[in-house]
């Protein structure tokens, strides 16, 4: 499981323009910058929006904008510096308070979340869901507050009490270990430490609003709801190591990376025998083509997200036999725009003939990829 905070990010001009007093685009500073970003191309808004601001340093807006740019390339810690910068020139720009917000929070930074909302809520007090969003934050935040910490260099373990303690040690272990053998296998080492939290099931439901399939999840943080988990130390391993993979994939690409690729990822390189995905393909005669499973699994019912993780599954492994040693530097590539085909072109694997042997794999007649 995972949140792709970053889709619901990209706050484009249009978005803006509903909110801000002004209604007509010509009107914002370095229009053709925010009809870059509306078209997706974070790049050349970026680099519209540097030179603007060069002539321009005070312009909150164009703050603003090249924040939204530089989500649009994966680059948080710059938008939110430029965020706060917004603000800084205009005290009372809520739209930068608000997206300010839900950056900190998808990098687990839930303080500066709960601060930056509680502005943009004192200055709209009547907005219910600003209001119910911060209400949410600060439930949160309490929890948090009452946990423990198990800190270390790479990893800090939140949890509840004493009765935790030693599935706290067991899932700092298990990601010591996963720190090398994932790290190696995308070629990639996460820099910062990476917050765990692990909830009763009660909790985790409250906090993640997950579907009830769902064994954890990753947001920025891993949360793993581990209520009776050392009855099957062997299952919590393997959630574990399953949301570790996402957050390694987010490293080497913080945005661009297909659902079906990232959970398959992370599906493939958890402990275990793999024999369940042939069963669950086995159990039914639906298929999912790969282009139904972009955006992540999160609304499908248990049996067709099976079926999607299973056939996500299959093609991470195919993707790893064709790839590997260049997984990391493929995940590289779609973080930094390129589509899946030109990835993998680029890696020397032809898409339709990689699409064909997944189809046989999986077992899809159809010429739907
Ligand atoms: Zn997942």
């Amino acid at each position: 499981m995972t949140t792709l905070w970053a889709r619901a990010l990209v706050v484009t001009g249009a978005l803006l323009l509903g909110t801000a007093a002004t209604a007509d685009p010509q009107e914002l500073p370095a229009p053709e910058a925010w009809a870059a970003l509306e078209k997706g191309d974070a790049s050349k808004a970026s680099a519209i929006f540097r030179d603007a601001l060069d002539r321009s340093p005070d312009n909150a807006l164009l703050h603003y904008g090249i924040a939204n740019a530089s989500l649009g390339l994966g680059r948080t810690d710059a938008a939110i510096s430029s965020l706060k910068k917004a603000i800084e020139r205009n005290p009372r720009f809520v739209e930068a308070m608000v997206l300010l917000a839900r950056v900190a929070y998808g990098t687990a930074d839930l303080d500066l979340a709960v601060r930056s909302l509680e502005k943009a809520v004192a200055i709209l007090p009547r907005d219910r869901q600003l209001a119910e969003q911060l209400a949410t934050w600060k439930k949160e935040s309490e929890l948090h507050q009452s946990f423990q910490t198990r800190p270390g260099a790479r990893f800090n373990v939140l949890f509840e009490g004493p009765a935790q303690r030693a599935i706290s040690d067991r899932v700092s272990a298990v990601l010591e270990t996963a720190y090398g053998t994932v790290g190696k296998e995308l070629d990639t080492y996460p820099g910062l430490a990476l917050e765990v939290i692990l909830y009763s099931n009660q909790q985790f439901q409250d906090i993640t609003r997950a579907p009830a399939w769902a064994g954890g999840g990753f947001d920025g943080r891993i949360r793993l709801p581990v209520g009776n988990a050392l009855r099957s130390p062997h299952t919590l391993d393997r959630v574990v190591i399953h949301e570790y993979v996402h957050s390694v994939v987010r490293t080497a690409a913080p945005t661009g990376v297909p659902a079906w690729i990232n959970e398959g990822l992370a599906s493939y390189l958890e402990p275990g025998d793999k024999t369940w995905t042939t069963r669950a393909l086995r159990a039914s005669s639906d298929r999912i083509p790969l282009e139904a499973m972009v955006d992540g699994f999160g609304e499908m019912d248990g049996r067709m997200a099976l079926i999607a993780y299973a056939e996500s599954e299959i093609a991470a492994g195919l993707l790893m036999e064709r790839l590997r040693p260049q997984v990391g530097p493929f995940l590289q590539l779609l973080g930094n725009g390129y589509t899946v085909d030109q990835a993998l072109s680029r890696h020397g694997v032809q898409p339709e003939t990689f699409y064909a042997e997944w189809r046989r794999r999986v077992g899809l007649r159809d010429q739907a990829r």
